[in-house]
């Protein structure tokens, strides 16, 4: 029994609360914990409404080390995360990744090539005429290049999150229906969470995993975090397309990407400058796609000319406004409050790692992979860590 005293205190229950207390109770099955989720039904928590995409393709060497470790973790996760017999299926399709350079982002990638290559990873750097040789819907011919990533792909990102959800719950931990309204501190010590039923829990560690939220959430301790929930959306396509085997997912270099799902169908999505930010839109908008996203499309996809919109949503990206990168670890001023933040628009890919690093830092146990370049000291330094020279996300 907690007595609403707890080890650890996770706020919310999304991938990245349900993996952090996964490894907690991996490291040390004893523990108390309790996840507060205010909308177990998910309906606009980020997780469920993520395109799944994992990327071995990025610039700083700890992010790619992350996508490395997930990739790992993917390949035990159904037999990891059993539960009564029951293993979820992450249903990960190992599509590649097809990244387009133009002459912007020719050096970058080249950079991030040789970074990953010196990591063990296998990308290739791939011509216009070799990417139209292998997959003919393409059209980059007058492109630089493409860098493609064979075992990146999709997955269903609901069946990752519900497959750590369970397990921890099979593992002991508390899962409970409420808004932390207020953590609370004395001096520079945490102390517990006020919810929004009146009731309050005590811990001396408080995780904050809430996602889009997690500004208002540390603000109500004090803690101002430079992120912003940004209206991000996405619109499923039916094309005449029938490639004989799942494409890649395409990303342009404006950051427009296109994954094929099957047959004729793929989902399109382009964070634009203009997006809304804010917690209460999640309005898809089809005249997004229509004037910004499809001329763009068929510049590289000549056949797309003709599509039928079929349907979208929209979710929240939890955008860094420093440097676009994850913050992770404890609040320099506040002992015991610790931050799985800023993740802008890559969150789920990274949950594996960053739930594994959080619960190492929280136990005091030598991290398995050095992620401190991603600390919040950086926060009140004034230090970002940019993943590209050109733009945050
Ligand atoms: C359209 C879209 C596409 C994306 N595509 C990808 C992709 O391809 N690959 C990738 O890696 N990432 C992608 N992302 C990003 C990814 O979804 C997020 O980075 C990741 O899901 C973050 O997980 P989380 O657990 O931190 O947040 P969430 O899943 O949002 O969970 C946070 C939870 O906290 C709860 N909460 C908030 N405040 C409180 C409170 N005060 N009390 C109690 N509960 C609270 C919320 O209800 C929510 O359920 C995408 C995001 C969007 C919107």
């Amino acid at each position: 029994m907690s007595n609403g005293t707890y080890d650890v205190i996770l706020v919310g229950g999304g991938v990245m609360g349900c993996a952090t207390a996964y490894y907690l109770l991996k490291f040390d099955p004893h523990l108390n914990i309790a996840i507060l989720e205010m909308d177990p039904s998910y309906e606009k928590a980020s997780t469920p409404l993520s395109d799944g995409n994992t990327r071995i393709q990025f610039n700083i060497k700890e992010n790619i080390q992350i996508s490395q470790y997930g990739l790992e973790v993917l390949k035990r996760f159904s037999e990891e995360m059993e539960v009564n017999g029951e293993k979820p299926d992450a249903a990960f399709r190992r599509q590649g990744n097809l990244f387009v350079l133009d002459d912007a982002s020719r050096e970058e990638s080249h950079e991030g090539l040789l970074l990953q290559k010196s990591l063990g990873c296998d990308v290739q750097w791939l011509s216009p005429d070799e990417v139209q040789k292998y997959y003919p819907l393409y059209n980059l011919k007058d492109c630089v290049a493409g860098t493609f990533g064979p075992h990146d792909g999709t997955m269903s990102p609901l069946a990752v999150l519900l497959g750590y959800k369970k397990k921890v719950m099979a593992l002991g931990a508390v899962f409970i229906h409420a808004e932390a309204i207020e953590i609370l501190k004395q001096e520079s010590q945490i102390v517990g969470v006020n919810l929004s039923s009146g009731e309050r829990l005590n811990s001396i560690i408080v995780v904050n995993a809430s996602g889009a939220w997690a500004r208002k959430t540390s603000k109500t301790v004090g803690v101002d975090l430079p992120i912003n929930p940004t209206k991000r959306q996405v619109t499923i396509i039916e094309t005449n397309a029938r490639p004989e085997k799942t494409l890649p997912v395409l990303f342009l270099p404006s950051g427009l990407y296109c994954i094929h799902e099957s047959e004729g169908t793929f989902t399109v999505g382009k964070s634009l400058p203009t997006d809304y930010v804010g917690y209460d839109d999640f309005n898809w908008e089809r005249n997004k796609f229509e004037t910004v996203i499809w001329p763009e499309l068929v510049k590289y996809i000549p056949s797309f000319d003709r599509l039928k919109v079929t349907r979208g949503w929209a979710g929240l990206y939890e955008v860094n406004t420093l440097d676009g990168n994850a913050i992770l670890g404890e609040w320099p001023e506040l002992k015991g409050f610790y931050l799985a933040n800023g993740f802008s628009g890559h969150g789920f890919q990274q949950c594996h790692a960053v739930g594994r690093y959080i619960a190492e830092l929280i136990l005091g146990i030598n991290p398995t992979l050095d992620l401190s370049v991603f600390s919040p000291q950086r926060i009140l330094e004034n230090k970002p860590v940019f993943e590209s020279r050109r733009k945050i996300i």
